[in-house]
């Protein structure tokens, strides 16, 4: 394993998140709601993919808007909202900030909805050129009005995240269990690296394979170096992720620095943005 890996680290908002885990308190027969942002909807269906466990849990919930799948849908007296997708137009966020008061609890599902997805590239390029480029064609329907692409927490209070393109499905189980049951949740906090190292994998960097497995949340079994792919960062940079370090092992593996940017930026721009921003600032006190 690389020496990117040596740091312990912390979920994301690890405070507001242990508040929420150790509230053990069940909702009874919860309203719950699911609601789509900018995103490919991947996150929705990862929810109703699970239709065995699902199937199980709709008579002890509260389905009350679902619009994939429901005709009718009550806008609010939510338990628990799930927000699948990132920040990007007006209307996504209009839609947010009413939604956050309609909820008591809001889960932001997915990599786009916790650290802005492929949609917060945006962040790295000319913002107005790829606007245009995009938008163009419906220059007046303000629905369509983008705005700076980023992740829930940017506007409102979130009180789970659940990382991943898609989300892994047992985690979403886990969280609707913690609602119903009082379930106290695993709160994963190591690197990638770590459950690739338990499920005893032939590290992919030592093939000479630009994995970004030491500087992304773990939680997901190492899924992808389970089956000799490289991880792309679905599930964010963790909190002290030292990507200076990461470029710095990927460069001596004499990868490209282009693409190493490339890879760390994929899911997470907006992350790399505000962790590069930092070491500016620490470089010049
Ligand atoms: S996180 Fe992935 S699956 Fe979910 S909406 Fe974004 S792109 Fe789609
Ligand atoms: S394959 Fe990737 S995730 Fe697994 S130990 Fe190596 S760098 Fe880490
Ligand atoms: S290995 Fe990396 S890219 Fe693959 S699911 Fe896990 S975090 Fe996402």
């Amino acid at each position: 394993m690389s020496k990117m890996t040596k740091k312990k680290v912390h979920v994301r908002k690890g405070k507001k998140i242990k508040k929420i885990i150790n509230q053990k308190k069940a909702v009874s027969k919860p309203r719950i709601g699911i609601h789509s942002i900018t995103g490919c909807a991947g996150c929705q269906l990862s929810i109703y993919f699970i239709e065995d466990v699902l199937l199980d849990l709709l008579d002890k919930i509260n389905l009350v808007a679902a619009p994939m799948i429901k005709e009718q849908n009550e806008e609010e007296g939510y338990d628990v909202l799930f927000v699948e997708g990132s920040v990007s137009s007006q209307e996504d966020l209009d839609n947010l900030l009413k939604w956050r008061e309609k909820t008591k609890a809001l889960v932001a599902l997915g990599a786009c909805a916790c650290h802005g997805g492929m949609q917060s590239m945006k962040h790295l390029m000319n913002e107005k050129e790829v606007e245009s480029a995009a938008y163009a064609k419906f220059p007046s329907d303000p629905r369509v009005k983008p705005i700076t692409s980023v992740p829930l927490h940017k506007y409102v209070k979130v009180d789970f995240y659940i990382p991943g393109c898609p989300p892994d499905k047992q985690e979403i189980i886990q969280v609707l269990k913690h609602f119903l049951q009082g379930r106290r949740l695993r709160v994963y906090d190591k690197a990638v690296c770590h459950e690739c190292s338990l499920k005893e994998n032939y590290c992919l960097l030592d093939q000479g394979i630009e994995c970004l497995g030491p500087l992304i949340n773990g939680g997901c079994r190492a899924l992808c170096p389970s089956f000799n792919h490289p991880c792309t960062g679905c599930r964010g940079l963790l909190d002290d992720a030292n990507l200076e370090s990461g470029k710095q092992v990927l460069k001596d593996k004499g990868f490209d620095v282009d693409l190493i940017i490339k890879r760390m930026t994929k899911y997470n721009s907006l992350q790399f943005k505000e962790f590069e921003e930092k070491t500016n600032i620490n470089n010049k006190k």
